[in-house]
């Protein structure tokens, strides 16, 4: 699907997990209760797509009155940490929600453990000692059965023997598997004698090495939604094939059963949701770490300053569907314009500086001018910004032979400082050398405080400025798509999709210049620069001595208004 048909999808598509919850409440298969949970593997840091299912589940459980539990789906010991298990419950929280149970699955090991030898017991699964290889050929394939191999055939005692054998740790790794005795004729594959246990000697984060056999996680997955007797097993479309498998294990056991439901993966334009190409980033050192403002993880996309509410927003935008879509990166980026604009405080910055001397204003003097912190929330109140002789402007504010829609400062022209006076160009000044114009020579009309002539002249353009002599130098950084290409999934296998990045995703700026005010600034503090986009101050590399600020998101569209309106 284009970006085009995901914008004109309805902004808030109805959700159908409702109705469905509706049709149990009507039933009364679950008793009225509604119990979620969010179930990461530890073996990454959270993205974007994780926000869509923690705000859909956590989200569920708080307009039910029920509950949402958290639990680490930790069956694979070789690629998770316990760095990923606090980072995960740091993002849940900093998307503001509380989870009401904390669980492990390798806290149900040992009961996993008792249903494999009861499906053993019952003659439901057998210990396998075919090689992959063999395992892989003997599947079928979509229009072909599956072959029977003579272990199959092995006999309950035999298993349940074998099967002790690989817990004590008696075989090395891929000597035998357990798998389900289903169907190897089953049209949907995932019900052709599917894996349970394989042999991994292996180090687990928190078992540590208590076990050598791990359970996979189709066959984890249920049980442990089961035991914690949750009501409604929200997953990605991915699993839909795997809802036959979720069922069969339960029910064979008798067990409580809750209802496996599919939605849609949300993908987003420019960027992907996998955390095993997104560690590829962090260990290719493409990207700074987890948290680098480029990455589409809750980490960087925090550093970068989005808000939490901007987040659940956008995740209740772009609703939950059972279509795989596209969403295109200006719906988040839209989003947290609109949270920062009714809540981020105004502040001038010149990102490129271009010095301005006002030849007749007095040297030493300064003009304290009062200026409007956000104009969408009168009670944020007014600051004090210091006037001066000299200024700093952006350098696009000004072109020496302007085009004919550009009414900003230009030879002979005159302009509106934001909050201060009217200014008009005189001269610009170049080195003699390179031709550069290295400053501006204004001249100002005193009568103009405010930015209002007496004599109602009006001016086209209002620009903002900095005081050269009270202005704070900064870093400031300046964040692009991740990727050049929109449809990042789309890569061909094989090719390799790191080609893609985008080479212009950081521009860093070393000598901006900010007014006065935020001097002081604490590492997270969110504002707009007027006419050039939000920010905030980096968490992890600002320094009072040397302030760095992150671009949140730009201002594209105000900006483009101004233009237009040549105000
Ligand atoms: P990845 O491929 O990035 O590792 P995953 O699905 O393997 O993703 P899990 O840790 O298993 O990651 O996912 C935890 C939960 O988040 C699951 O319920 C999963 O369905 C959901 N989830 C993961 N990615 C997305 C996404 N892009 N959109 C919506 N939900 C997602
Ligand atoms: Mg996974």
């Amino acid at each position: 699907m284009s970006t085009e048909e995901t914008a004109a999808t309805p902004a808030a598509p109805s959700n159908f997990i409702h109705d469905i919850i509706a049709e149990h409440a009507q039933s009364g298969r679950f008793g009225g209760r509604v119990h979620t949970r969010f179930p990461p593997e530890p073996n990454g840091y959270l993205h974007i797509g994780h926000a869509k299912s923690i705000c859909l589940n956590f989200g569920l459980a708080k307009t039910y009155g029920g509950k949402c539990n958290l639990r680490f789906d930790d069956t694979n010991p070789a690629k998770e940490d316990v760095e990923y298990v606090d980072s995960i419950m740091d993002d849940v929280r900093w998307l503001g929600f509380e989870w009401d149970g904390l669980f492990y699955a390798s806290d149900y090991f040992e009961t996993i453990y008792q249903y494999a030898e009861q499906l053993i017991e019952k003659g439901l699964a057998y210990v396998d000692s075919s090689t992959t290889e063999e395992v892989r050929a003997q599947r079928g394939s979509l229009t072909e059965a599956g072959q029977h191999n003579p272990y199959r055939e092995r006999t309950v005692a035999e298993n349940r023997d074998l099967f002790r054998r690989m817990r004590a740790g008696e075989f090395a790794d891929g000597a035998h598997v357990l798998r389900a005795k289903i169907d190897m004729a089953h049209p949907n594959m995932t019900m052709r004698d599917p894996l349970l246990y394989r042999i991994r000697h292996a180090h687990h984060h928190r078992t540590g090495d208590a076990w050598c056999i791990y359970p996979l996680y189709d066959f984890t997955h249920g049980y442990s939604d089961s035991l914690e007797g949750i009501t409604h097993s929200i997953c990605t479309l991915e699993f839909e094939n795997h809802r036959p498998l979720y069922d069969w294990l339960i029910d064979e056991l008798g067990l409580y059963h809750p209802q496996q439901i599919e939605f849609a993966r949300l993908n987003l334009t420019h960027t992907m949701m996998s955390k095993r190409k997104l560690l590829e980033l962090v260990e290719t050192k493409s990207v700074s770490g987890w948290d680098d403002p480029r990455m589409p993880t809750i980490a960087g996309i925090r550093r970068r300053g989005y808000t939490p509410a901007a987040m659940r927003a956008f995740c209740e935008e772009v609703g939950v569907t059972r279509f795989n879509g596209l969403t295109s990166m200006g719906v988040l980026e839209n989003a947290v314009r609109a949270d920062l604009n009714k809540t981020a405080p105004r502040a001038m910055a010149v990102l490129k500086p271009l010095k301005v001397v006002l030849t007749n204003y007095p040297e030493g003097q300064v003009d304290e001018l009062e200026a409007v912190n956000n104009p969408e929330d009168p009670a944020a109140g007014t600051r004090l910004v210091p006037f001066t002789k000299t200024l700093y402007i952006e350098q696009d504010d000004f072109r020496e032979d302007p085009p004919k829609q550009f009414f900003r400062l230009a030879p002979g022209r005159e302009v509106r400082l934001r909050y201060a006076y009217l200014i008009t160009c005189q001269e610009a000044v170049k080195d003699p050398v390179t031709g550069e114009i290295t400053e501006l020579r204004c001249t100002y009309d005193p009568l103009t405080r405010g930015g209002n002539a007496p004599d109602g002249r009006k001016v086209k353009s209002t620009i903002h400025w900095v005081s050269a002599e009270q202005a704070v130098t900064a870093e400031v950084r300046l964040y692009d798509h991740l990727f050049s290409i929109e449809n990042v999934a789309n890569i061909p296998e094989g090719e390799d999709w790191k080609t893609h990045l985008n080479p212009k995703s950081l521009e860093v700026i070393s000598d901006a210049k900010l007014e006065r005010s935020l001097a002081t600034s604490q590492p997270g503090y969110r504002c707009q620069f007027e006419r050039l986009g939000y920010f905030c101050v980096d968490s992890k590399d600002s320094t009072p001595e040397h302030l760095v600020f992150n671009r949140t998101a730009t201002l594209k569209d105000t900006l483009a208004k101004i233009e237009k309106r040549g105000g």
